[in-house]
């Protein structure tokens, strides 16, 4: 498979009067078309920091990020970017929330308006399409952002702990509702979360980073043996426990 995204050995600090703050250190990946990564590592580590650079919103000091063999400035690759807040704007029906990005990027026509339908249909928002985003639960309306993304056909999907505002329970069922959706959908995905459960559910490889300044400490690749490779049937398989130990374990030392 071809590398969408390559970071060849990333260092950042963020500076203040205060002083540096070394973030991150050395980082060095590859992301093949397709496929789906989680970063985990201790808090403060440097994870956020990483999608901000990937995303072009932070300027590395050393390194290179490339987006299918071009550098950021001159990619042309889409890149979404979902955050723990969902951003839907309540003075805005969910219909019109969902059309936002296509509004900026003065794509809004009959095509567009009616993919949106389809989305809405497609992920179980069609009844409420004219609502408010206060009427929808807490996992409606991470839904509801992630077809804001989708629509703009991104090619890869930068996911910053979008599931963490939500309560136990609808953070469970979101995070294996929405990783399905982005599997069937094909898309390259990286996701950044503090969750070892959902890292393990989710991923095809997980990242795991040191403590600050971030330095990769392992990478480890995630495979089940299920006829059905589903977030839900990863929980239940015996290896989840022994993917969720070692991870445990590196991080451990971190303490
Ligand atoms: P994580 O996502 O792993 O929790 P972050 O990438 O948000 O970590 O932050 C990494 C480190 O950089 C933290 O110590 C944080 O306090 C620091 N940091 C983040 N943003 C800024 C900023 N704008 N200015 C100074 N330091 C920052």
């Amino acid at each position: 498979m071809d590398a969408i995204l390559k970071l060849s050995k990333i260092n950042y600090a963020y500076h203040s009067y205060k002083g540096e703050t070394k973030a991150l250190s050395d980082i060095s990946f590859s992301v093949s078309s397709g496929e789906f990564t989680a970063i985990v590592g201790p808090s403060g580590c440097g994870k956020s920091t990483l999608l901000s650079l990937i995303a072009g919103l932070l300027k590395p000091e050393k390194g290179e990020i490339t987006l299918c063999g071009k550098t950021l400035d001159e990619s042309t690759v889409n890149v979404g970017y979902m955050l723990q807040h969902d951003h839907l704007f309540e003075w805005r029906s969910v219909y019109r929330n969902i059309l936002l990005g296509l509004e900026i990027q003065h794509k809004v026509n009959a095509q567009t308006r009616k993919k949106a339908d389809a989305l809405l249909e497609q992920y179980g928002l069609k009844n409420f399409r004219n609502a408010k985003p206060s009427d929808l639960s807490g996992g409606m309306r991470q839904r509801a952002a992630l077809i804001r993304t989708l629509i703009l056909e991104p090619e890869l999907l930068l996911l910053d702990e979008p599931f963490s505002a939500l309560d136990y329970q609808t953070r469970l069922s979101v995070s294996d509702d929405i990783g399905q959706i982005i599997r069937s959908s094909g898309k390259t995905a990286l996701l950044v979360t503090h969750d070892l459960s959902e890292a393990v559910s989710l991923a095809d490889r997980i990242i795991i980073l040191s403590r600050r300044p971030a330095t990769i400490v392992k990478i480890l690749p995630v495979t089940f043996a299920l006829e059905k490779d589903t977030p839900m049937e990863r929980r239940n398989a015996p290896e989840f426990k022994n993917y969720f130990n070692i991870i445990w374990k590196e991080l451990k030392t971190y303490e």
